[in-house]
């Protein structure tokens, strides 16, 4: 390893929402890399994900899985709209509803993965949150879709 690299001090609870073997696996399949997405080692590093195996992936393309994996979920989702700045969004899962909330133009979302992000992603890993371009979710997403 270069001694010059920093390593990110990244929490479990938001690398499983960002950087888990799956979206890491999705990147390197994207890069026509194959792999076993299990045998993967993973590491946040300031420059990007480094995968011991595998080399560098940058937060550009683990954000861009980030947002297809978003609008794949958002497409399926029913969406309720309660007032001119609020709406009622299903979870994906089905087992409950989420508040998506509008203020100018941006859109905040109360489920567990959009303040995980909006929480932690500024703070533990700014480089992937420039990447995505802001705080999002499949719920606001789906705001977002019918908002065009
Ligand atoms: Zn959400």
């Amino acid at each position: 390893m270069l001694p010059s690299v920093k390593i990110m001090q990244i929490s479990s609870e938001l690398a499983s929402q960002t950087i888990s073997k799956y979206v890491v696996g999705e990147a390197l399949w994207r890069k026509g890399i194959d792999h076993n997405p299990h045998q993967l080692f993973i590491d946040a590093w300031a420059t990007g994900v480094w995968t011991r195996q595998y080399g560098l992936i940058s937060y550009k393309a683990i954000a861009e899985v980030l947002s297809l994996i978003a609008e794949n979920k958002a497409e399926a989702l029913a969406v309720e709209q309660r007032s001119s700045n609020l709406w009622l969004v299903d979870s994906a899962q089905g087992n409950g509803k989420y508040f998506v909330m509008r203020s100018g133009k941006y859109l905040s979302c109360s489920c567990p993965k959009f303040r995980c992000w909006q929480k932690r992603l500024g703070k533990e890993c700014p480089q992937l949150l420039q990447a995505l371009g802001g705080v999002f979710c499949h719920h606001t997403f789906a705001i977002q879709k019918q908002l065009k």
